[in-house]
């Protein structure tokens, strides 16, 4: 696809996801807050089927996984030893004609030189280093001895509950703990809608190993990681795994890999999978004087656990999730005439509204009483929509638009008026094929959870 054309794709997207309730700008009304969005509606059940089955996965499913939700706020100790305090932060150049304040890694680069990407000057301050933690007090009194961060990651709460969770769950090595929540960083140029956010959600995992299996537990991660995405409906060929180089790995990584989606605006990391060693452990035993050890007792070892951490987004994940649904078809209809179907196909695990349940006609009582019986019977199961109002076809094409995969419509047979085969029968019609088929009331129930779970 041209720049032009994956430039109007992301527009649409953008539109779209405006238009339909799926993200809005924060404070929008004042005018908004650079780096930062609120899911509406259909965004916010989006992001829930996304989490949910991602804790499934990772924690229900699985023996060797236990969860946590840890505070945002930590003690500023736990920054100082991960080492954020001293090094989490970007070079930055300010621009001395426009004052506009950039990534220096980001800059665009001409003929050697690197440009305002603004103004388009050269005339550059020499880069900065701008630490990324937001800043607060813990406590009225503003000090020094009050600073406290927003947690730039989720992952050290892991680190420094390590203890209180093994002694509690009894786990074994190999095991994991797995958190979701909310992260903050004040990034310089926040960009791309939602993927470079200043609060976003992480969904992360340190899975703890003996050093002998790290490496090859962080090539088993890469292959679930890779499943996990294929069961939300993204496929593999359109991850590129990075290997990254040793000489641009953290130094204390053994291997990372980045996972990279082609988004509109090029390919960009979805999910960081990265060997750790004992790196972040250590530290916390240095600084905080805390036995964080493990003892095998079958080999009768003592031992600092190595770490394998894949650390996703939830927003960049929700927002690959968008743009690899987002299509538009040329269809016709029974009169012949041509028209520009927008449909969001969501694998229906992780689709907003799992079905869309209409009475073909909404003045005509019986009808609108039996399609109000069906979202009764499924509501307590899966998130359904009630729409009477227009015609048949446009009802379709506002649920292909916010990719609800199923609807359903309760006509005449239904209610029993064209004879008994098919009283008690429904028109299930599926987004993506647009066939209908015929199914009874009673089934539709399983038949649905089958498809969406
Ligand atoms: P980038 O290089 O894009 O800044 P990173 O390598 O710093 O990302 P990590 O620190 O590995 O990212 O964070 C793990 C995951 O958290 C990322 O893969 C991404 O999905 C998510 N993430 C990180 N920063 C942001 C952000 N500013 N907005 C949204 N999601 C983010």
């Amino acid at each position: 696809m041209s720049k032009d054309a994956n430039t109007q794709r992301m527009e649409k997207i953008v539109s779209l996801c405006k238009r339909r309730g799926f993200i809005f700008q924060s404070s929008e009304i004042y005018g908004g807050l650079n780096g930062f969005w609120d899911y509406g509606p259909l965004g916010v059940e989006l992001k829930r089927n996304l989490k949910d089955f991602w804790w499934r996965r990772n924690v229900r499913e699985r023996d060797d996984m236990v969860g946590m939700d840890g505070s945002i706020i930590m003690n500023r100790a736990v920054w100082k030893a991960s080492g954020h305090e001293e090094t989490f932060s970007d070079p930055m150049v300010d621009c001395r004609n426009c004052k506009g304040r950039h990534r220096e890694d980001q800059l665009p680069e001409k003929d050697g030189a690197k440009y305002c990407p603004n103004c388009g000057s050269r005339d550059l301050t020499p880069p900065r280093a701008f630490n990324l933690m937001f800043k607060s007090y813990a406590g009225p009194v503003e000090s020094e001895d009050n600073l406290v961060y927003l947690r730039p990651e989720t992952a050290q709460a892991m680190f420094v509950q390590f203890k209180n969770i093994l002694d509690t769950s009894r786990k074994k090595l190999p095991f994991g703990i797995a958190q979701i929540g909310k992260a903050f960083r004040n990034e310089i140029n926040p960009r791309n809608y939602t993927f470079r956010s200043r609060e976003f959600e992480q969904m992360e995992i340190e899975y703890f190993c003996h050093a002998k299996d790290g490496l090859r537990l962080t090539d088993y991660w890469l292959e679930e990681r890779l499943k996990f995405y294929e069961d939300i409906g993204i496929p593999r060929s359109k991850i590129r795994v990075h290997d990254i180089p040793a000489e641009e790995r953290a130094f204390y990584s053994k291997k990372t890999y980045d996972l990279e989606y082609e988004f509109p605006f090029g390919l960009s990391e979805l999910e960081g999978i990265a060997y750790r060693t004992d790196y972040d452990l250590s530290k916390h035993i240095e600084h905080s004087g805390k036995p964080l050890e493990y003892f095998d007792d079958v080999t009768r070892e003592r031992f600092v656990p190595h770490v394998v951490e894949p650390s996703a987004g939830v927003d960049r994940t929700a927002l690959a999730l968008i743009c690899e649904a987002f299509d538009e078809e040329t269809v016709t209809d029974e009169e012949g005439k041509s028209e520009v179907r927008t449909v969001l196909r969501f694998h229906p695990r992780m689709a907003p509204v799992k079905c869309g349940v209409f009475p073909l006609l909404k003045n005509k009582p019986e009808l609108v009483a039996k399609a109000k019986e069906i979202v009764a019977l499924l509501r307590p199961h899966m998130a359904v929509a009630y729409d009477e109002a227009a015609a048949i076809g446009k009802r379709y094409r506002r649920q292909d638009e916010i990719g609800t995969p199923f609807c359903v419509t309760v006509d005449f047979d239904t209610i029993g008026e064209n004879g008994p085969e098919k009283k008690d029968t429904v028109t299930l019609r599926e987004r993506d094929s647009m066939q209908q088929v015929r199914i009874p009331v009673a089934d539709l129930k399983n038949w649905l959870l089958e498809k969406i779970s």
